[in-house]
């Protein structure tokens, strides 16, 4: 594996070279095939997934089986990286929304390399401040903001994290699915969408037609989240690893 295919993805761009040297050592490419499983509830980490185009819907799941997208996964993070230093369970099913390409290693080299590595740690550290920000946002986003404004963001963020520009390969169910909202409700927004030419339906697909007009329709939460996401990136290590080193 050649470093450059690490760049591809945002949390193995941000290592430092000798950690780079020694991920490319160890990762081997994996297809992320649409609709496959990643892992199930209460499996155990085998692999930490790494994308580097293509998008993981990470699903929360009843006793009953109903499920509901909690989280999605692109070439921004990573699957099983916060499981496999922890319980080496998995709490969560995965399943591929986007077709694309990941790079994955055993859990164990993983932990190895965690270890070894101060600035995976610090590029794990920011990832997990993101997420939590990230999902306290939504719970605001999903009592205050209307359906179709979230469903503008989210249509922008999942092209975003997979890589692809105007045609996402996604269907209406998914996309309910994605925002914990009806089918009917996702399909009137859809329609509405369409008439105002901001975009047009495929086969299991939508194909961005305006962006500039679907990025005026999105709620507040995608530019709440891109500044945070920014700060972040650019903010100095205070981690505990900065302070005593
Ligand atoms: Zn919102």
């Amino acid at each position: 594996m050649s470093e450059p295919h690490l760049e591809s993805n945002v949390l193995l761009r941000s290592l430092e070279p000798a950690s780079k040297a020694r991920f490319a050592e160890r990762f081997q490419k994996f297809e992320l095939v649409r609709g496959d499983v990643l892992h199930n509830l209460g499996d155990e980490v085998e692999w930490v997934h790494f994308p580097r185009h293509g998008l993981v819907a990470v699903m929360a799941e009843t006793v009953a089986g109903e499920s509901v997208e909690s989280g999605m996964v692109g070439r921004e993070g990573a699957l099983g990286i916060f499981e496999a230093c922890g319980t080496g369970q998995l709490f969560t099913r995965a399943v591929v929304q986007v077709g694309g390409e990941a790079l994955r290693l055993p859990a164990a080299s993983y932990r190895e390399l965690f270890l070894e590595s101060a600035s995976l740690r610090t590029a794990v550290h920011k990832y997990v401040e993101f997420l939590l920000l990230e999902a306290r946002q939504f719970v605001l986003c999903n009592a205050l903001h209307t359906v179709e404004s979230r469903l503008c963001r989210a249509i922008l963020d999942t092209l975003e994290r997979s890589g692809l520009d105007r045609a996402l390969p996604v269907t209406q169910e998914s996309l309910a699915q994605m925002l914990g909202a009806q089918r009917t409700t996702i399909a009137a927004c859809v329609s509405k969408l369409y008439r105002d030419g901001v975009m047009k339906g495929g086969r299991g697909s939508l194909e961005i037609l305006d962006r500039p007009g679907l990025e005026r329709l999105c709620c507040s939460c995608r530019e709440t989240l891109r500044f945070a996401r920014g700060e972040l990136q650019a903010s100095d290590d205070l981690s505990c690893e900065a302070v005593l080193s």
